[in-house]
């Protein structure tokens, strides 16, 4: 069985590997490419929408009820986009 996460702007499940998971790690939103580090995650998907979507709404710090930096997001989410 395929584990699934929700993508926190469409709120639609995916595979897990098909996501961008976000973590928060000493205090700082960082993309967790290995799926390992500890701690309360969140997950977006790879359409460019959704991407927006998270920025706009602060959909990933709400999640992870942090306050929100779009900056820090942007710049992260910066290396998906095109
Ligand atoms: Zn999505």
């Amino acid at each position: 069985m395929i584990s699934t996460r929700m993508c926190v702007a469409c709120k639609t499940n995916y595979p897990k590997g098909e996501l961008i998971r976000f973590v928060i790690q000493d205090g700082t939103l960082v993309i967790d490419l290995t799926g390992k580090i500890e701690g309360r995650g969140c997950y977006l998907c790879r359409k460019k929408e959704c991407m927006n979507k998270a920025i706009k709404r602060n959909s990933v710090f709400r999640s992870l009820k942090v306050a929100p930096k779009k900056e820090a997001l942007e710049k992260l989410l910066s290396d998906y986009v095109d």
